[in-house]
Protein backbone atom coordinates (compact mmCIF):
# COMPACT_ATOMS: atom_id res chain seq x y z
CA UNK A 1 0.00 0.00 0.00
CA UNK A 2 1.29 3.18 -1.48
CA UNK A 3 2.18 5.25 1.88
CA UNK A 4 0.49 8.77 2.39
CA UNK A 5 2.54 11.61 1.76
CA UNK A 6 2.34 13.90 5.08
CA UNK A 7 2.87 17.99 5.66
CA UNK A 8 6.07 18.61 6.88
CA UNK A 9 6.51 22.58 7.13
CA UNK A 10 9.27 22.00 9.64
CA UNK A 11 11.57 20.15 6.93
CA UNK A 12 10.32 23.56 4.35
CA UNK A 13 13.04 24.77 2.21
CA UNK A 14 11.23 27.51 0.67
CA UNK A 15 8.63 28.70 3.34
CA UNK A 16 6.60 29.95 0.29
CA UNK A 17 3.48 30.79 2.47
CA UNK A 18 5.62 33.58 4.12
CA UNK A 19 5.70 35.68 1.15
CA UNK A 20 8.81 37.17 2.85
CA UNK A 21 9.63 40.64 1.17
CA UNK A 22 6.69 41.01 -1.26
CA UNK A 23 4.30 43.83 -0.92
CA UNK A 24 0.03 43.56 -1.06
CA UNK A 25 0.67 44.64 -4.94
CA UNK A 26 2.15 40.99 -5.59
CA UNK A 27 -0.76 39.23 -4.36
CA UNK A 28 -0.31 36.16 -2.59
CA UNK A 29 3.08 33.79 -3.52
CA UNK A 30 3.12 31.61 -6.42
CA UNK A 31 1.92 27.66 -5.69
CA UNK A 32 3.71 26.32 -8.21
CA UNK A 33 7.24 26.39 -5.86
CA UNK A 34 5.70 24.90 -3.52
CA UNK A 35 7.37 21.45 -1.94
CA UNK A 36 5.77 18.16 -2.19
CA UNK A 37 4.99 17.57 1.35
CA UNK A 38 3.37 21.23 1.58
CA UNK A 39 0.00 21.09 2.87
CA UNK A 40 -1.03 23.76 0.87
CA UNK A 41 -0.61 21.49 -1.74
CA UNK A 42 -1.67 18.10 -0.74
CA UNK A 43 -4.75 19.36 1.41
CA UNK A 44 -5.85 22.77 -0.38
CA UNK A 45 -9.15 21.97 0.80
CA UNK A 46 -8.80 22.68 4.16
CA UNK A 47 -7.80 25.69 3.53
CA UNK A 48 -10.83 26.80 2.30
CA UNK A 49 -12.95 24.85 4.97
CA UNK A 50 -10.43 27.18 7.38
CA UNK A 51 -11.74 29.96 6.00
CA UNK A 52 -15.07 29.02 6.05
CA UNK A 53 -14.80 29.21 10.11
CA UNK A 54 -13.35 32.84 9.66
CA UNK A 55 -16.18 33.95 8.61
CA UNK A 56 -18.33 33.38 11.98
CA UNK A 57 -18.51 36.74 13.12
CA UNK A 58 -16.98 35.89 16.90
CA UNK A 59 -14.18 33.65 15.20
CA UNK A 60 -13.31 36.30 13.41
CA UNK A 61 -13.10 38.91 15.68
CA UNK A 62 -11.08 36.30 18.28
CA UNK A 63 -9.06 35.95 15.44
CA UNK A 64 -8.49 39.73 14.92
CA UNK A 65 -7.98 40.45 18.46
CA UNK A 66 -5.08 37.81 18.20
CA UNK A 67 -3.78 39.17 15.65
CA UNK A 68 -3.38 42.77 16.86
CA UNK A 69 -2.02 41.11 20.14
CA UNK A 70 0.58 39.61 18.09
CA UNK A 71 1.28 43.03 16.75
CA UNK A 72 1.40 44.55 19.58
CA UNK A 73 4.46 42.31 21.20
CA UNK A 74 6.79 44.41 18.93
CA UNK A 75 8.52 47.68 19.53
CA UNK A 76 7.40 49.80 16.66
CA UNK A 77 8.67 50.68 13.83
CA UNK A 78 7.05 47.89 11.85
CA UNK A 79 10.11 45.51 10.24
CA UNK A 80 12.05 45.76 12.95
CA UNK A 81 10.75 42.64 14.63
CA UNK A 82 11.70 43.76 18.15
CA UNK A 83 10.06 41.73 20.59
CA UNK A 84 8.66 43.89 24.05
CA UNK A 85 6.66 42.07 25.57
CA UNK A 86 6.51 38.72 28.56
CA UNK A 87 4.15 36.52 27.89
CA UNK A 88 2.71 37.37 31.33
CA UNK A 89 2.04 40.59 29.74
CA UNK A 90 0.68 39.52 26.66
CA UNK A 91 -2.10 37.18 28.51
CA UNK A 92 -2.97 40.68 30.33
CA UNK A 93 -3.30 42.42 26.91
CA UNK A 94 -4.90 39.78 25.40
CA UNK A 95 -7.58 38.84 28.24
CA UNK A 96 -8.66 42.45 28.53
CA UNK A 97 -8.99 43.07 24.59
CA UNK A 98 -11.42 39.70 24.91
CA UNK A 99 -13.52 41.34 27.68
CA UNK A 100 -12.40 38.27 30.24
CA UNK A 101 -13.47 39.15 33.95
CA UNK A 102 -12.77 35.66 35.63
CA UNK A 103 -10.09 33.44 34.44
CA UNK A 104 -8.98 29.72 36.00
CA UNK A 105 -5.37 28.73 36.26
CA UNK A 106 -5.15 25.00 36.17
CA UNK A 107 -1.58 23.99 37.57
CA UNK A 108 0.97 21.50 39.01
CA UNK A 109 1.27 20.86 42.58
CA UNK A 110 4.83 21.43 42.02
CA UNK A 111 4.39 25.12 40.98
CA UNK A 112 2.39 26.11 44.36
CA UNK A 113 4.46 29.59 44.51
CA UNK A 114 4.00 30.37 41.05
CA UNK A 115 0.28 30.09 40.53
CA UNK A 116 0.03 32.48 43.72
CA UNK A 117 2.72 34.65 42.29
CA UNK A 118 -0.01 35.01 38.91
CA UNK A 119 -2.72 34.93 41.02
CA UNK A 120 -1.44 38.18 42.67
CA UNK A 121 -0.59 39.40 39.35
CA UNK A 122 -3.70 38.85 37.77
CA UNK A 123 -5.87 39.94 40.55
CA UNK A 124 -3.75 43.34 40.66
CA UNK A 125 -4.63 43.58 37.02
CA UNK A 126 -8.22 43.46 37.74
CA UNK A 127 -9.04 39.82 37.20
CA UNK A 128 -10.83 37.59 39.23
CA UNK A 129 -8.90 34.70 39.84
CA UNK A 130 -9.74 30.98 40.03
CA UNK A 131 -6.76 28.08 40.74
CA UNK A 132 -6.95 24.35 40.94
CA UNK A 133 -4.05 22.12 41.78
CA UNK A 134 -3.60 18.76 39.92
CA UNK A 135 -3.69 16.64 43.62
CA UNK A 136 -7.56 18.41 44.25
CA UNK A 137 -9.35 15.77 45.33
CA UNK A 138 -6.94 13.72 46.96
CA UNK A 139 -7.51 10.37 45.45
CA UNK A 140 -4.94 7.75 45.85
CA UNK A 141 -2.70 6.53 42.95
CA UNK A 142 -4.04 3.02 43.27
CA UNK A 143 -7.56 4.10 42.32
CA UNK A 144 -6.06 4.13 38.24
CA UNK A 145 -3.84 1.48 39.03
CA UNK A 146 -0.84 2.46 39.65
CA UNK A 147 1.34 -0.21 41.95
CA UNK A 148 2.99 0.48 44.66
CA UNK A 149 6.55 0.55 43.43
CA UNK A 150 5.39 2.80 40.63
CA UNK A 151 4.87 5.64 44.01
CA UNK A 152 7.09 8.53 43.67
CA UNK A 153 6.43 9.10 47.47
CA UNK A 154 7.45 5.64 48.60
CA UNK A 155 5.52 1.66 48.08
CA UNK A 156 4.05 2.64 51.61
CA UNK A 157 3.01 6.05 51.26
CA UNK A 158 -0.32 7.80 49.95
CA UNK A 159 0.31 9.71 46.75
CA UNK A 160 -2.37 11.66 45.08
CA UNK A 161 -3.29 11.01 41.77
CA UNK A 162 -2.78 14.20 39.63
CA UNK A 163 -6.50 14.40 38.77
CA UNK A 164 -6.50 16.77 35.10
CA UNK A 165 -10.18 15.90 34.68
CA UNK A 166 -11.47 17.07 38.06
CA UNK A 167 -9.52 20.34 37.30
CA UNK A 168 -10.83 20.74 33.69
CA UNK A 169 -14.73 20.02 35.30
CA UNK A 170 -13.43 22.73 37.81
CA UNK A 171 -12.68 25.15 35.68
CA UNK A 172 -15.84 24.81 33.48
CA UNK A 173 -17.96 25.04 36.37
CA UNK A 174 -16.55 28.26 38.38
CA UNK A 175 -17.57 29.66 34.86
CA UNK A 176 -14.23 31.41 33.63
CA UNK A 177 -13.54 33.31 30.65
CA UNK A 178 -10.08 31.49 30.03
CA UNK A 179 -8.18 28.67 31.50
CA UNK A 180 -4.71 29.05 31.70
CA UNK A 181 -2.37 25.86 32.03
CA UNK A 182 0.64 26.43 34.11
CA UNK A 183 3.11 23.86 34.80
CA UNK A 184 0.62 20.63 34.02
CA UNK A 185 2.88 17.29 32.61
CA UNK A 186 2.92 15.18 29.91
CA UNK A 187 -0.39 13.45 29.73
CA UNK A 188 -2.34 15.40 32.24
CA UNK A 189 -2.26 18.28 30.24
CA UNK A 190 -3.69 16.25 27.17
CA UNK A 191 -6.25 15.01 29.78
CA UNK A 192 -6.83 18.88 30.97
CA UNK A 193 -7.01 20.05 27.30
CA UNK A 194 -9.79 17.12 26.54
CA UNK A 195 -12.13 17.81 29.12
CA UNK A 196 -11.88 21.66 29.25
CA UNK A 197 -14.50 23.54 28.04
CA UNK A 198 -13.47 27.17 28.14
CA UNK A 199 -11.08 28.99 25.60
CA UNK A 200 -7.25 27.94 26.59
CA UNK A 201 -4.13 29.11 26.81
CA UNK A 202 -0.91 27.67 28.63
CA UNK A 203 1.32 29.89 30.44
CA UNK A 204 3.97 27.15 31.19
CA UNK A 205 4.62 23.82 30.41
CA UNK A 206 6.62 21.25 32.63
CA UNK A 207 9.65 20.41 32.23
CA UNK A 208 11.52 19.11 35.88
CA UNK A 209 15.11 19.56 34.32
CA UNK A 210 15.21 22.70 32.53
CA UNK A 211 13.35 24.77 34.82
CA UNK A 212 9.95 24.60 32.29
CA UNK A 213 11.88 24.84 29.49
CA UNK A 214 11.66 22.12 27.06
CA UNK A 215 13.34 23.71 24.42
CA UNK A 216 16.47 24.40 26.14
CA UNK A 217 17.12 20.62 25.29
CA UNK A 218 16.46 21.32 21.81
CA UNK A 219 18.81 24.42 21.69
CA UNK A 220 21.56 22.36 23.47
CA UNK A 221 20.87 18.87 21.03
CA UNK A 222 24.31 19.39 19.50
CA UNK A 223 25.91 19.01 22.75
CA UNK A 224 24.74 17.76 26.20
CA UNK A 225 21.88 16.44 24.43
CA UNK A 226 22.98 14.91 21.60
CA UNK A 227 21.86 11.30 22.51
CA UNK A 228 18.23 12.67 21.53
CA UNK A 229 19.22 12.92 18.04
CA UNK A 230 20.68 9.30 17.79
CA UNK A 231 17.17 8.28 18.93
CA UNK A 232 19.12 6.17 21.65
CA UNK A 233 17.60 6.54 25.20
S1 LIG B 1 3.03 25.65 4.14
FE1 LIG B 1 4.22 24.86 2.42
S2 LIG B 1 5.57 26.55 1.87
FE2 LIG B 1 4.83 26.97 3.93
S3 LIG B 1 6.39 26.09 5.30
FE3 LIG B 1 4.79 24.54 4.99
S4 LIG B 1 5.62 23.31 3.31
FE4 LIG B 1 6.72 25.24 3.25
Amino acid sequence: MKKTQNPQCARCPVRVCENHGAKMIDGPPAKNKLPGFCPMKLMPEVFAEAALEYLKPEVREFARLASVQEFQCFEPPAGQHRARLSRIEELIQFSRKCGYKKLGIAHCGGMMREAGLLSDILEKNGFEVVSVQCKAGAVPKEEIGIAATEKMAGPEDWESMCNPIAQAMIINRTQVDLAIMLGLCVGHDTLFIKYCKPPLTVLAVKDRLLAHNPLGALYLSNSYYRHLRTGNK
